[in-house]
């Protein structure tokens, strides 16, 4: 019988440091997606896009100020002929003002096919470049990095995690904090008894139905204390 074969979400990264963000892309679950094919990650270089006489990307902001802005000629270039090989689910930009990054947008993200993230620099991108190019705008949090390539790598891995076939074991991903709405309960390994630091008994038992009865109320339990927001 044929495999069925499920075609993989595409993510094209659009720098100007791609050296910054390969690493990401080349260690542990991320790694073995991209070995598997079940994720294409695409790092382009916008420099290969700079245009006139000094191949600059970034120029003074009008108006006056200190900080240079991201110029939107490479961008659009770069934009478009991506435009012309692909349809895109979503042309991302990353950006503190974004709308704030959780486990819920991962999971919508990872149901999409292709994905472009741009990475800002210095104050960022040039304004007409969001409101012509962009159609959604992510931040990681309330503060401000100096650039998008970390952010841009954290909803990466957080996506291509979620992706079917990536973790072996697919319950796994699906018990990790936030995916329910709770925080995870505590996990232990061997030695049951370290130097009299006992995991509980409980684990020993063998009986799986009571073990997920303790787990869902050690979870409630650490949400109603850690995150009582997420209860409401
Ligand atoms: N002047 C901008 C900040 C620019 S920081 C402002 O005040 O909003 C430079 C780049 O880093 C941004 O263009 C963005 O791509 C990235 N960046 C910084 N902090 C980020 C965050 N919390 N989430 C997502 N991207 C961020």
């Amino acid at each position: 019988m044929k495999k069925k074969t499920v075609s993989p979400l595409c993510i094209d990264i659009i720098t100007v440091l791609p050296k910054l963000i390969e690493s990401p892309f080349q260690h542990s679950i991320v790694k073995r997606a991209i070995d598997k094919k079940l994720v294409k990650v695409n790092i382009i270089n916008l420099r290969d896009y700079s245009t006139g006489k000094y191949q600059s990307l970034d120029d003074y902001m009008y108006g006056g100020g200190a900080g240079m802005v991201m110029m939107i000629e490479p961008i659009a270039k770069c934009i478009e002929k991506l435009k012309k090989k692909k349809t895109y689910d979503e042309v991302i930009y990353m950006s503190p003002d974004g709308e704030l990054f959780d486990q819920k947008m991962a999971n919508r993200l990872s149901l999409n096919k292709n994905l472009i993230i741009l990475c800002g620099h210095y104050k960022g991108v040039d304004e007409r470049v969001r409101e012509y190019f962009i159609t959604k705008e992510i931040s990681i949090g309330n503060y401000v990095l100096s650039g998008g390539e970390l952010p841009a790598a954290v909803v990466c891995d957080a996506v291509i995690r979620l992706l079917p076939g990536v973790i072996s074991d697919e319950t796994s991903a699906l018990t990790d904090s936030f995916q329910d709405g709770l925080l995870s309960p505590p996990v232990y390994t061997r030695p049951a008894d370290y130097k009299g630091m006992k995991i509980p008994d409980i684990l020993l038992s063998g009986n799986t139905k009571r073990v997920d009865e303790w787990r869902h109320e050690r979870s409630i339990e650490r949400t109603e204390k850690r995150r009582p927001d997420l209860l409401k």
